[in-house]
């Protein structure tokens, strides 16, 4: 955990040199030129070590439906992270009688009380809509996507490297058990590979998903019993106390079993398809390049800049 001081002065550094732009709630941010550069370039290079996976890309819009959200398990396993889309329920009456001033405060709050759950949630993890696509027989050696989408989470923070709202790059594999170990394998290699071409030193690390009550901690520890998710982390220099770096993950490789082919009736040999995930986290990895290197992307080494394409 990053201690308050280091982490309110790298955010300070984050905003004065214009790569965050706070829009007033904690971990909602718009992004400067330059950030977006950087992730542009952390695109490629993912895009360029996927290249033999002959993925299927899939590009997904930041909402889907709440009955597939219900479908993954999400909202029983992680129900303090999830949110949903609330539309009007007001009537054309309502609208009439309100008044034309938008400013008003009183209107706002009566427009906030006529709001009502519509049949769509926010995406929580990019890979969470793509399984309700696959539904079937897979073609035999599985299929692989690759994946983006802009995610939201419920764990509003003044830390910067804890975000509301952020971008997850996947590679998802569904497929049979042999082929999903093999995807998380190579992934895992080819992860820590990229980072550390970027100059961070990276190291993978067992981890758990952070499950709801007491019994998430049963599952939490199952999951860490089982090596079904391994993080990629890496100490960041502008955060951490007394000299030592703060490690933030910056890319997680996930085994699902067969638990997303049994709910979406994926199949794979005839059986229930396994898939596994290694998703790598845009705005995450970005901060950790902007906290080792520096705020300003034209000093960093030439090697770095060089594989992020600047
Ligand atoms: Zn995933």
């Amino acid at each position: 955990m990053a201690d308050d001081t280091s982490s309110s002065a790298f955010l300070t550094d984050l905003v004065s040199s214009g790569h965050l732009l706070p829009l007033g709630a904690d971990g909602v941010y718009g992004h400067g030129s330059a950030f977006e550069a950087i992730v542009e370039g952390v695109q490629q290079a993912i895009t360029e070590r996927g290249a033999d996976q002959r993925a299927t890309s899939v590009r997904l819009p930041p909402v889907y439906p709440a009955a597939d959200f219900a479908r993954t398990g999400y909202p029983v396993s992680f129900p303090h992270l999830g949110g949903a889309v609330f539309t009007f329920r007001g009537s054309e009456q309502w609208c009439r009688s309100s008044s034309a001033d938008a400013a008003d405060e009183a209107e706002q709050d009566g427009w906030t009380a006529s709001l009502g759950p519509s049949d769509l949630v926010l995406v929580p993890a990019a890979c969470q809509p793509v399984y309700a696509l696959q539904r079937g027989a897979l073609p035999a050696g599985g299929r692989v996507l690759d994946v983006l989408a802009q995610c939201f989470r419920r764990e509003p923070s003044s830390d910067p490297f804890r975000m509301q709202t952020f971008r997850q790059r996947e590679y998802v594999y569904l497929g049979d058990a042999a082929g999903a170990r093999t995807h998380l394998d190579t992934w895992r290699a080819r992860g820590v590979e990229l980072l550390r071409e970027i100059g961070l030193a990276a190291s993978p690390s067992a981890a758990s998903d952070p499950f709801f009550g007491r019994a998430g901690r049963l599952l939490a520890a199952n999951q860490r019993d089982a090596g079904a998710k391994t993080e990629l982390v890496v100490p960041v220099p502008a955060t951490g106390t007394e000299g030592k770096p703060t490690s933030w993950a910056v890319a997680s490789c996930n085994h699902h079993g067969d638990h997303f082919g049994v709910s979406f009736g994926i199949s794979s040999g005839g059986a229930p398809a396994h898939t596994a995930c290694v998703g790598f986290g845009l705005e995450r990895l970005t901060l950790a390049l902007f906290g080792t290197h520096g705020m300003d992307p034209v000093r960093w080494p030439v090697s770095v800049r060089k594989a992020l394409f600047l």
